[in-house]
């Protein structure tokens, strides 16, 4: 009988379908997973969890530290309610916006802070950044060592989030030796986090990202994820609608219209995806025989479709959503 090919670098099972889940590998003729891989390659690493139940072990032992928490949330996909990790955490947290550079530069960034705070979630400060450009990484350092209460400091936030990404900003920028860093990496612990040593007095510990089920990621093609996470700003289409109008992304998702007067749609997503406007839906069956969702949608809210961004509606409205049935769709107030 065949055995499961594992990974030569950790161990784990090797996999080729989910580039969210451990053991992703692009091909199963490789020996090493995708982040063994990087590691090796590029000394970058990524850290993936497997369940919810473990990411709460995880909280609950970061709690007992007292250490400062970078709490990193995607600004294209905010979490559906940012104060759940309050249940399990009272530690010093800075909430850090991430992936500035894809929302519109136009974007006052007072605006997205104040939508955090109104949240109500309790953090020492909220610092928007974008490891990508190096946008406020060094106001970031300057907060970390502002609130840190001991050496180490705690990296959580969704896989996807960009977490690696900020942490390698981060070894790149500050690291005072690049050559004694000290990583340590690879499940052989069951909460699987690494720590990596800045300085004498400055550890980050990477934790595994939540997988978010409800995220649109998961289920698409590995080669079609690049499409959907901008790597350029997003340049927002502006869609004037009636009833009975549909609006389609790609064979993702549709939008009818069903029930409002005059209304603006505006789509937030990235710049590569295709949307096509059916100025009568009714006539056109596609994408029909996925799950419908009917939600409706309150003055200035925005529709998130978990993954892929969201559309702002300036008034009221209802629609009818069709996507894969897994796929978390939702309205907030607006947060632009
Ligand atoms: P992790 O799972 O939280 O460690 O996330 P990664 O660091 O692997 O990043 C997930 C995706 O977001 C990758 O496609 C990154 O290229 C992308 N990403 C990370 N940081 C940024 C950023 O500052 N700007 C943009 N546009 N994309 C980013």
């Amino acid at each position: 009988m065949n055995q499961p090919k594992k990974c030569m670098g950790c161990g784990v099972t090797l996999q080729d379908e989910n580039i969210l889940l451990e053991g992703y590998t692009t091909s199963m003729e490789n020996d090493i997973c995708a982040r063994c891989f990087k590691m090796k390659n590029y000394g970058q690493y990524q850290v993936i969890t497997k369940s919810n139940d473990e990411f709460i072990e995880i909280l609950k032992d970061i709690n007992n530290t007292k250490d400062l928490v970078l709490y990193i949330i995607d600004l294209l996909n905010i979490d559906k309610d940012i104060t759940e990790m309050r249940k399990y955490i009272d530690n010093k947290t800075i909430l850090v916006l991430n992936k500035r550079d894809v929302l519109p530069k136009s974007i006052n960034n007072n605006k997205l802070i104040e939508y955090f705070k109104d949240t109500g979630f309790e953090c020492e400060d909220i610092i928007v950044v974008s490891p990508n450009k190096n946008y406020n990484i060094d106001t970031l350092m300057a907060r970390i060592k502002k609130y840190k209460t001991s050496r180490n400091v705690y990296v959580v936030g969704n896989t996807n989030v960009g977490k690696s990404t900020l942490i390698n900003k981060l070894i790149k920028n500050y690291s005072e030796n690049d050559n004694e860093l000290t990583i340590s990496p690879l499940p052989s612990t069951t909460l699987n986090q690494i720590s990596i040593k800045l300085s004498d007095d400055l550890t980050l510990i990477d934790t595994p990202g939540l997988v978010d089920h409800g995220n649109i990621v998961n289920y698409v093609e590995p080669d079609f994820l690049k499409k959907i996470n901008p790597k350029k700003e997003i340049k927002p289409k502006t869609y004037q609608v009636k009833t009975n109008q549909s609006l389609i992304i790609e064979d993702l998702v549709r939008v009818d219209y069903t029930e409002g007067g005059r209304n603006s749609f505006t789509i937030y997503a990235s710049n590569e995806l295709k949307i096509n406007r059916l100025l009568n839906g009714a006539k056109h069956d596609d994408l029909k025989d996925l799950c419908k969702k009917t939600i409706e949608v309150g003055y200035y809210e925005d529709l998130v479709i978990t993954g892929l961004g969201f559309i702002r509606i300036t008034e009221k409205a209802t629609v009818d959503v069709y996507t894969r049935k897994e796929v978390d769709v939702y309205t907030r107030k607006s947060v632009i």
